[in-house]
């Protein structure tokens, strides 16, 4: 079955997602055109889910940049984070001294953001920035700061629907969309009523 049977409706079309991205990359550019002294700044990506949104943007920030990726994640199940992030893989770029943009697919409650800036200070970054593809503000229970000069970038603002796509998941499935839908409630309502193992036994079904 097409995977896109699985969405009720999209919400940002890939043509959508691509002007977004070009006119963050233009702004995102201009801001660190003034850093071009080494050491480079730097793109985190937060993995998974930043996966695609990253390398688009990348592809379109002509200045010397590295590019890291980090794993942060909250033991949560479904669709809900269980509110403590732990970092289950760190970056291998040393950013003591640079500029970095935290890159995300979507900040929600703000609270793994929140503790991915505290982590790239304690890694003594001279200014965070974030960088989200979409933004929950109507969920925010975090208020998080950027560091020194960090600048806030988002794509667009998301209505509180869990949506899924371009990075997103839900179970591990869906991120190769190339576009942001809404997942159809009956799809993770079904599946979270069942135990954790039957949970499985049903995605396998999918
Ligand atoms: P927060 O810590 O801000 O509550 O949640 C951040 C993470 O939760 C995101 O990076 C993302 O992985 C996940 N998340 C929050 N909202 C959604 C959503 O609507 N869809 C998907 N697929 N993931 C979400
Ligand atoms: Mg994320
Ligand atoms: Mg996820």
């Amino acid at each position: 079955m097409s995977l896109d049977s699985h969405i009720e409706r999209v919400l940002w079309t890939p043509d959508q997602i691509a002007t977004r991205v070009f006119d963050l990359a233009a702004q995102i550019s201009a801001d660190l055109s003034p850093f071009s002294e080494p050491p480079a700044p730097a793109l985190v990506g937060v993995a998974t889910g930043a996966f695609l949104f990253l390398a688009d943007l990348a592809r379109q920030i002509p200045l010397p940049v590295t590019v890291d990726f980090i794993r942060a994640e909250s033991y949560g199940s479904g669709t809900q984070s269980n509110g403590f992030p732990t970092i289950s893989f760190d970056l291998k770029l040393d950013v003591t001294g640079r500029h970095v943009v935290l890159v995300e697919d979507i900040v929600d409650t703000g609270t793994t953001i929140a503790h991915l800036i505290a982590h790239m200070e304690s890694k003594g970054a001279s200014s965070v920035s974030v960088c989200t593809f979409l933004d929950k503000p109507s969920r925010r229970k975090v208020d998080f700061q950027l560091l020194s000069k960090g600048k806030f970038y988002r794509g667009f603002e998301c209505p509180d629907y869990f949506v899924v796509g371009y990075g997103m998941d839900f179970a591990e499935r869906y991120r190769n969309l190339p576009y942001i839908g809404v997942l159809k409630p009956e799809l993770y309502k079904t599946l979270l009523t069942f135990s954790f193992s039957s949970n499985l036994f049903a995605l396998s079904r999918l």
